[in-house]
């Protein structure tokens, strides 16, 4: 599944005598493989990369590599949403609704991510095996997704943060660059330290800006936390992978009703199901798909 060109990865750190951490991650790779799966529009390209960006170094604040991390934004726009799911050891899968929305740049003449998104939500799913999933939502800022997390950090985790995402592509549409970093304070920081981050921030031209100068994830957070005593904890690799199987296949068709399936069965036709997240092709049988039902009414007994 790995068809990647370059080694994409995330890094954390922490800085100013452990005042702010900071996560900052590479998916160039990961980005430019959705690209040729989804056959991703430069829109689509973009915000897919920004929500996947997130979506990795937020797995990285789970507690246990068991735990699941689901970001949806859904929209009123042309795109209509962006699924991405993640995780703690560092994997990533996405994808968005409509791929092929197609708008004039924004006013200032970037991919209007904003405007194919439209009015909506942004709604962070952390699954912990628990019995319920922990599902926070809040309305969208812009739809830009750097901006709408910041907020929901502040307003959904109290926790203030600063995100910034970008995805930078080359004339032919393939992804040059893709990446992001999250700065989260954390308790008692001292004023002091929040008005450095706040001039620093002031002075960061964007995301793309800085990687498009041929910059590392590393040295973007140098240039995010200068003057702040910055020390790199981790380095991991990420990577696509999207965990669908035949097995789980059978568990979305038995959340369709007995009729529904009994209809399928009389049908006597196989039944196609493709995968959201890759695109891969899964054929049931009639007969798998009694097994199916049969297993439901077995259950309920
Ligand atoms: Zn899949």
């Amino acid at each position: 599944m790995n068809e990647m060109k370059d080694k994409d990865y995330l890094i954390r750190a922490i800085a100013a005598n452990d005042q702010l951490r900071a996560f900052a991650v590479d998916t160039t790779g990961i980005t430019e493989y959705a690209r040729t799966i989804h056959g991703n529009y430069p829109i689509a390209t973009a915000a897919l990369g920004r929500l996947m960006s997130a979506g990795l170094m937020m797995g990285q604040m789970l507690k246990s590599e068991d735990d699941k991390l689901t970001l949806q934004l859904l929209g009123d726009g042309e795109m209509k949403h962006v699924i991405v799911t993640s995780n703690l050891s560092g994997t990533v899968r996405g994808y968005v609704s409509n791929p092929y929305v197609d708008l004039p740049p924004n006013r200032q003449g970037h991919l209007n991510v904003g405007e194919a998104i439209g009015n909506g939500s942004l709604t962070v799913i952390r699954d912990m095996g628990l019995k319920e999933p922990y599902v926070s939502s809040i309305d969208l800022v812009s739809g830009e997704i750097a901006e709408d997390l910041t907020y929901y950090f502040a307003q959904s985790e109290q926790t203030p943060s600063t995100v910034g995402l970008g995805v930078l592509l080359n004339h032919d549409n393939t992804v040059r660059k893709s990446g992001g970093f999250i700065i989260q304070l954390l308790p008692f920081t001292k004023k002091a330290t929040i008005d450095r981050l706040d001039e620093n921030i002031k002075k960061f031209t964007s995301v793309t800006d800085v990687l498009s100068k041929g910059k590392t994830i590393e040295e973007m957070l140098e240039i995010v936390l200068d003057g702040f005593d910055l020390h790199i904890t981790d380095r991991k690799d990420v990577s696509w992978k999207c965990n669908c199987s035949f097995e789980r296949g059978k568990a979305v068709l038995s959340t369709l009703k007995d009729e529904e399936l009994q209809k399928m069965i009389d049908e006597d036709k196989d039944i196609d199901v493709d995968c959201d997240f890759c695109g891969k092709h899964y054929k049931y049988t009639p007969l798998d798909i009694e097994e199916i039902l049969n297993a439901k009414k077995s259950q309920i007994d």
